[in-house]
């Protein structure tokens, strides 16, 4: 056996790869290693200075999630909304306020931003997770999946694959996957591969002593969802939100300035008082997005049941939040996906 052998591999350690850990965890087993391609944990779930760039939002019905935290002991808090929230539907008409409902259930936000949950994974796991490893080609050999990777072989009787399966199909399968499964990895659009997102600190949530929830919605300027971003413990002040796509080809210097005149307008001169000011365009993270990327505005439908399957003599088998055929592309859906793909290779080789 080379030193590289373990009984299980997962490839990608986002929130669905490190769930697989969690539940093979769980199950007593302890021969398992992952890769990741980044230099860091957590895929599309990223916090830099308290503010979440990746994923952010849960919701009721989001009860993987829910499961996930309680089971950790990670708390979750309701994300602020209370004043006016406003409505930019129109660049000739004028801007429309509205209330929230306060009886309406609001989204959730994670205590200590979303990677609290990665971290909460990941802790027990940190023998376990080998970092800046990109898996190139899967090979099957015998009995074992050969994985070719930039830091050499790692082998395994069975192997996860999380990433997101239009990026799976830069990795080489030997014997090749059929037609209809490379079809359905490249058809299969990455959530939010294509978002912008920005974050801005300041010293006090100003917009709230306006009456004002820091929640702008609207298609037609600089940035089309906005809302206050702030801490659990109110103690950090923040604005997050999604920037706009047609400004992705704007430098730097005039996005950053059109979407503070943008704020400016809705929230007031005290915008440009910030603190600190973030941006990431997801379409650039090529651990997440690739050339071919589109604007999605309707949510695509995920869990094709060729990621149902295994493939490979039951060696092989898909997960991730796009694979998911519950809550596709949200998180609840990479947890979902990552408990059915340790089920799926826990059970007898087929
Ligand atoms: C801007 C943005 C906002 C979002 N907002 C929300 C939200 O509010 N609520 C919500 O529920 N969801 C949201 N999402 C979606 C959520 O982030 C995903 O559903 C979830 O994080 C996906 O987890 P995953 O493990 O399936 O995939 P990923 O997080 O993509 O993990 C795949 C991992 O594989 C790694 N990898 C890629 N290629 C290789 C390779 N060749 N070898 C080894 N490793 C590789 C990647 O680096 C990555 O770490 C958002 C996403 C983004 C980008």
């Amino acid at each position: 056996m080379s030193e590289n052998f373990s009984k299980y591999i997962i490839i990608g350690a986002g929130l669905s790869g490190l769930t697989a850990a969690y539940q093979l965890k769980k199950a007593a087993e302890t021969d398992f290693v992952l890769l990741e391609s980044r230099n860091r944990l957590g895929g599309r779930i990223y916090t830099n200075d308290a503010i979440d760039l990746g994923a952010t939002w849960f919701q009721t019905h989001h009860q993987n999630v829910l499961n996930l935290l309680d089971e950790l002991g990670v708390s979750r808090f309701n994300q602020f909304s209370k004043g006016k929230s406003v409505l930019v539907y129109s660049t000739m008409a004028p801007e429309h306020y509205f209330e929230s409902d306060p009886n309406a259930p609001s989204a959730y936000r994670i205590t200590g931003s979303s990677s609290a949950l990665i971290q909460a994974l990941a802790e027990p796991l940190v023998n376990k997770i080998r970092l800046q490893t990109v898996a190139s080609a899967i090979t099957e050999i015998g009995n074992t999946l050969s994985i070719q990777t930039n830091k050499g072989i790692f082998s395994a009787e069975k192997v996860i694959v999380t990433v997101p399966p239009k990026i799976a199909t830069r990795i080489e399968f030997q014997p090749e996957l059929s037609e209809v499964v490379i079809r359905a990895m490249q058809g299969t659009h990455t959530w939010m591969s294509n978002a912008i997102k920005v974050g801005i600190t300041f010293k006090t949530p100003f917009w709230r002593d306006k009456n004002l929830s820091g929640t702008i919605i609207g298609q037609v300027g600089a940035v089309t969802e906005l809302y206050d971003h702030s801490n659990a413990e109110d103690s950090r002040y923040a604005l997050m939100g999604f920037v706009n796509e047609g400004l992705r080809d704007y430098s730097p210097e005039q996005r950053k300035q059109r979407i503070l005149d943008y704020l400016v307008k809705y929230l007031g001169k005290e915008i440009e008082g910030y603190l600190s000011y973030e941006e990431k365009d997801w379409s650039q993270d090529w651990n997440t997005s690739c050339e071919t990327i589109k604007s999605v505005y309707m949510s695509p439908s995920y869990g094709n049941p060729v990621f149902e399957r295994t493939y490979m003599n039951g060696r092989l088998v898909f997960s991730g939040a796009e694979t998911s055929p519950l809550s596709g592309g949200y998180m609840d859906g990479a947890i979902y996906s990552g408990i059915l793909a340790v089920k799926k290779i826990l059970e007898k080789v087929r």
